[in-house]
């Protein structure tokens, strides 16, 4: 097949990269990095340049999926270079409940549900697509408070576990978090650690033996991440290359 599109050899340089990162991190855990999604951040991104990745990534056997953290950039994923190609659509970004049915209509997964009326907000709009979507109940474990989620308690992320384990049409799968945004690559471990050690105890509380995925670590810190369980990370820069300013 030929690819109406150049794959650069800088691009297939810079995937490489990252997936010898995630290979060594998960080898140091003792775990296997074919088995990570790896999840392209495709924020502002042309289809040009995500489809050129998606096929460096098929070729390397990947499986992958694509995540918009906007609501606005999800009508590219129509262009004809996108479309149809099987890829699973992931929305990752702040939700806003006007944002919902367009969210919903778009991401088969969606990352970021950090307070109840978008749990609600969500469920009353694939309830009326007829839709049935996987979700992740959205953790602050940094303690920023420019970053969305749940405390990182049991206390505060049980209920809403257990609310949307009654939707009918909304099925929770596990926990997202953004790492800590500092170098010091301690703070980032324990703040990835314990959403891992959340997500355990929420699933022995709830006896949920489906409750697994952990989204968690970014183009700075995929390492800490694989090393601390993560089964999606969700890279942009990394591969892309720097975002224009
Ligand atoms: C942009 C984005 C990423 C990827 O960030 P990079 O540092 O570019 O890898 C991951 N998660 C979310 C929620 C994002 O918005």
């Amino acid at each position: 097949m030929t690819a109406p599109f150049p794959v650069g050899p800088q691009l297939v340089s810079r995937i490489d990269e990252v997936l010898s990162r995630i290979d060594s991190a998960a080898t140091q855990a003792g775990r296997d990095g074919a088995g990570i999604t790896v999840l392209l951040a495709t924020k502002t991104r042309t289809p040009q340049q995500i489809a050129a990745v998606i096929e460096v990534l098929r070729e390397r056997g990947r499986t992958i999926a694509v995540g918009e953290n906007r609501a606005q950039e999800m009508a590219k994923h129509e262009d004809p270079l996108l479309a149809g190609n099987g890829v699973p659509r992931h929305f990752i970004g702040r939700l806003q409940t006007n944002k919902a049915r367009d969210v919903v209509a778009f991401a088969e997964l969606i990352h970021s549900v950090d307070r109840d009326d978008i749990a609600e907000a969500l469920e009353r709009r694939a309830e009326m697509a007829g839709l049935h979507r996987e979700v992740l109940v959205q953790v602050n474990t940094s303690g920023e408070e420019s970053k969305g989620g749940y405390d990182p308690t049991p206390e505060a992320v049980i209920p809403v576990v257990q609310r949307l384990r009654g939707s009918q049409v909304l099925r929770p799968v596990g926990l997202m978090t953004i790492g800590a945004n500092t170098s010091d690559d301690a703070a980032v471990r324990a703040s990835l650690r314990s959403l891992r050690e959340l997500r355990d105890e929420v699933r022995e509380r709830l006896g949920l033996d489906d409750f697994e995925q952990l989204s968690m670590g970014m183009s700075g810190d995929l390492e800490i991440a694989v090393e601390e369980g993560a089964t999606i990370v969700r890279v942009g820069s990394a591969i892309f290359g720097p975002r224009p300013a």
